[in-house]
């Protein structure tokens, strides 16, 4: 253990006459204080939290020099710009560098003139540069974006699984480890990988307090992001779509309706990008519409709205993006239009990985995602729990604002799981619901199926409105979806009060009914809405259950 204690006036010194800045954030005088004395730590804070000054600080006031691992040659050299403009000797040592650049580099390096050394983790651990390290004072060693040891982060890098051996080679050095993004396999993963298990964890702040979080059951969605957009008027904001192709339709039809929207894509030339981004930077453009490689490195605070078009991969990338609205603090909105057909559409971009154990991590990370966009309690406390964060209801999301309305569904229950019953439960949502309605499929059809008292039984209800109450028969536990067996409907035991009618069940009314109402009036009446499309169905249940398998956890319980 380092005895130096760390006097708090040496600590904000530093960071006024240094880096200029007035106040510690959260956080950051505690991890620096720990890590001065000699203490390791893992450190989980948003982007843009300050991560960086946690160790920039120790490895000034620590005698030796901080090695900082960063895995992008961009990172290094964007922070070592910064340092070196508030003064601070860095360096960074990577294959940008000259042959002359890096013997310069490496002399610092031994005259012990540097305060910081960026580096990445293959240069770190080849073997003549540890041989090096071994004559240096080492203050500290840094992990900058340690998601990167886990095959559960997003951005898996094999080299820094090597990492671990700093432990060994440098017992008396601490060791501090960073990251945003980190739901609870992947920490678990950077403190067993990097043997920091007995280091400070220090888990901050992910809560975006002025955003509101909502969710939007995506049935005609031009229209409804119109509705949106009619509160938002003259407001910047983003709009996230899924391919290309979607960027570009939509912004045309946001065009053509008279707003200012550009499109943004990896498909566009570096030029074009540049004047998108700076149009929108200068409020010339009040809209972007995006694939996911917008907004990395783009901070403009007053961004009042992130609407997702279509579903993100997982919750990391739904916060990082929604986290661009309202950076000023200011009221801003998060929307996310959530449709079915769009889990299948993700869910194959995801299986068109060919590393199978990504594939199957991608796969339970979607599977989380759908389960925040479909969940009936807080979204920010799912989102939150998500980042390890306990927190009760927030008051500003669309559920904790406009709680789900109940009805008594004790009648319509127990229709729905006699009609379970009578078809043997021996099958899924769609075909329950078909017979339910009364719908004339060839399978009904072929199973003599027509002819079940239940048939037709529920006629009166929409197709969604059933299914909502399926789905939650088995979030209540009255019904269970066997998903080893192609997703069929099971009673449970809870369901024999209900069946008969000792028990009574308040249940939430479907948020799409004025969609249901809406169509069930329309001139063709109940023909419509439409009998469920047969193949998206089949390919839903097959996504449903590969999801649950492969994640090996039922899905939405
Ligand atoms: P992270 O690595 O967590 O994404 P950075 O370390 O890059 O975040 O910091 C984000 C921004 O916040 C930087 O511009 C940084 O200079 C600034 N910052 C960090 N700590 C403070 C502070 N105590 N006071 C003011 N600004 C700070
Ligand atoms: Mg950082
Ligand atoms: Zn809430």
């Amino acid at each position: 253990m380092n005895p130096t204690p760390a006097s708090p006036d040496r600590l904000d010194q530093t960071l006024n006459r240094v880096f200029g800045y007035r106040q510690f954030r959260p956080h950051q005088r505690q991890i620096i204080e720990q890590l001065v004395a000699g203490q390791s730590a893992f450190v989980l804070m948003p982007t843009g939290g300050g991560k960086s000054l946690c160790y920039q600080i120790p490895a000034l006031l620590r005698p030796g020099v901080g090695i900082v691992i960063s895995p992008l040659i961009s990172l290094m050299k964007d922070q070592v710009d910064a340092l070196r403009a508030n003064g601070v000797t860095a360096a960074f040592y990577n294959s940008s560098l000259s042959p002359d650049n890096a013997r310069q580099v490496l002399a610092q390096l031994h005259s012990g003139e540097l305060d910081l050394l960026y580096i990445a983790p293959e240069r770190l651990m080849r073997a003549d540069f540890i041989e090096r390290l071994r004559d240096i004072e080492i203050a500290l060693i840094a992990i900058d974006e340690a998601h990167c040891v886990s095959q559960w982060g997003h951005d898996f890098r094999p080299e820094y699984a090597q990492l671990g051996e700093l432990e060994t080679l440098f017992p008396q050095v601490p060791r501090i480890a960073l990251t945003a993004t980190a739901d609870p396999q992947t920490r678990k993963d950077i403190l067993r990988v990097l043997k920091l298990e007995q280091a400070a964890c220090h888990i901050t702040g992910f809560d975006r307090p002025n955003i509101r979080y909502s969710v939007l059951e995506k049935h005609n969605p031009l229209s409804q992001l119109q509705q949106f957009l009619a509160n938002h008027a003259d407001e910047a904001g983003i709009i996230y779509a899924l391919s290309r192709k979607r960027v570009e339709r939509l912004t045309a039809q946001l065009y053509e309706k008279g707003f200012r929207a550009a499109a943004y894509h990896a498909g566009l030339s570096a030029e074009q990008r540049a004047w998108v981004q700076d149009q929108f930077l200068r409020d010339e453009i009040d809209i972007v519409v995006a694939t996911v490689a917008f907004g990395m490195g783009i901070d403009k605070p007053d961004v009042r709205f992130v609407v997702h078009y279509d579903l993100p991969k997982n919750i990391e990338s739904y916060y990082q993006e929604t986290g661009r609205a309202g950076r000023d603090g200011l009221p801003a909105e998060a929307l996310l239009l959530f449709g079915t057909q769009d889990m299948v559409l993700v869910r194959q971009l995801v299986e068109s990985g060919d590393n199978p154990e990504r594939v199957r991590i991608e796969l339970h990370k979607l599977n989380t995602m759908i389960a925040l966009a479909e969940s009936v309690t807080c979204r920010r406390q799912v989102l939150l729990n998500y980042f390890g964060e306990q927190i009760e209801g927030c008051g500003n999301c669309d559920l904790c604002l406009d709680p789900p309305e109940t009805f008594d569904a004790t009648e319509d229950a127990r229709k729905a799981l006699s009609c379970v019953y009578r078809v043997g439960q021996a099958f899924g949502i769609r075909h329950v619901v078909d017979v339910l309605r009364g719908a004339d499929t060839e399978r009904i059809r072929r199973l003599g199926h027509d002819q079940l008292s239940t048939y037709g039984i529920g006629s009166d209800k929409s197709e969604i409105e059933w299914s909502s109450l399926i789905r939650q028969l088995i979030h209540h536990g009255y019904l269970l979806q066997d998903i080893e067996h192609y997703s069929v409907l099971r009673l449970t035991p809870e369901a024999r009060p209900v069946l008969r009618g000792e028990k009574q069940l308040q249940l939430a009314l479907p948020r799409t009914r004025e969609k249901a109402k809406r169509k069930t009036r329309a001139p063709r009446g109940a023909a419509e809405i439409g009998p469920y499309d047969e193949a998206l169905f089949e390919r839903l249940r097959k996504l449903r259950k590969s999801l649950a398998d492969e994640a090996g956890v039922p899905p939405y319980v």
